[in-house]
């Protein structure tokens, strides 16, 4: 099994790399408002919600019809609760952040916050309910200061610093020459998977949404960096309601509950404690990683 990780390791490397390409002109879509898959009906309320419930219910979807990828999913988060997923890669776990978001609309079944189908929602309000810290940021081509602040155009100079102290990244910004107007991105300075990451999360605390999703950084931190924006994860976290794709075992195990996805279905949900005692497909994964600590949750 070991022989055979490195190989697959690194196709599962080139598949995320074009993943992320992928996701990146979904953005730029999105930004140019060309998207055309799902529209606000015409009697679409705002959502106004300090605290979100979140339901799937027998969710079906496909981004192609001839290629059905979620089956039946289905799965409920109390407000302020916190989700784990995981599975292999190509579960269809991001999908269903994804659908979340209404980038897409299930085929069929629905899904739900605060009780209601967020169809009936316009995407405006919805989105802005839910902050997301992807696996690999995005950042613009601007200042480092900008692009912690751009997820709330009202933002001041010090709502952006206090954001970006609680995320841990305020004195390392600070110790630049330039400061907070210190460029960044493509022509930029580059920044380190966790930098990044303390990025996206000043953004999301700035955002402040009640649903927070949190797509987990499968590239390797180091432990330390791991370890800190775990904690300052669990700080976000309280009073959310959280989805974790999950590729660690200690977010796991923290988790209120967690949802096993195989080839996009729910094969096992339940708490850390019931699933190890379901002795399933959790069970195995969580034995092996014990054993072999270097893999992720997606084997
Ligand atoms: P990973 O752990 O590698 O991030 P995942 O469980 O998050 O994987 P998804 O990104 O949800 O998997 O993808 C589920 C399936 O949907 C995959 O087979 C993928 O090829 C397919 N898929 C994802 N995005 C698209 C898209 N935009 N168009 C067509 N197919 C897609």
């Amino acid at each position: 099994l070991t022989q055979l990780y490195a190989p697959l390791n690194f196709l599962g490397f080139v598949y995320r790399e074009i993943k992320h390409a992928l996701a990146d002109m979904e953005r730029m879509f999105d930004l140019l408002g060309n998207r055309q898959e799902v529209a606000d009906r015409p009697d679409a309320t705002a959502l106004q919600a300090g605290q979100a419930s979140l339901s799937f219910e027998a969710v079906d979807f496909a981004y192609q019809s001839d290629r059905p990828i979620l089956h039946q999913v289905s799965f409920s988060v109390p407000a302020g609760g916190s989700l784990a997923v995981v599975g292999a890669s190509g579960a269809g776990k991001s999908t269903l952040s994804r659908l979340l978001f209404r980038f897409y609309d299930p085929t069929a079944g629905c899904v739900r916050v605060n009780g209601r189908d967020i169809r009936d929602y316009t995407q405006a309000s919805l989105r802005a309910h839910i902050g997301i810290v992807p696996q690999d940021t995005v950042l613009f081509n601007d200042s480092i200061g900008y692009n912690i602040g751009y997820g709330r155009p009202d933002a001041t100079q010090d709502d952006i610093e206090q954001a970006a102290r609680a995320a841990h990244i305020h004195d390392f910004i600070a110790s630049l020459p330039q400061g907070y107007e210190t460029p960044v991105g493509e022509r930029g300075l580059k920044l380190s998977g966790g930098e990044k990451q303390r990025v996206a999360i000043a953004r999301a605390l700035l955002k402040s949404p009640p649903i927070l999703v949190f797509d987990e950084a499968t590239s390797a931190l180091d432990t330390r960096t791991e370890r800190a924006i775990q904690s300052q994860l669990e700080r976000i976290a309280q009073g959310r309601t959280t989805l974790i794709i999950a590729h660690r075992l200690s977010t796991i195990v923290h988790a209120d509950h967690i949802l096993v996805m195989e080839a996009g279905r729910v094969v096992e949900q339940g708490t850390h404690t019931a699933l190890l005692a379901l002795d399933g497909r959790y069970a195995r994964m969580w034995n092996l990683q014990q054993s072999h600590p270097e893999l992720d949750t997606r084997v």
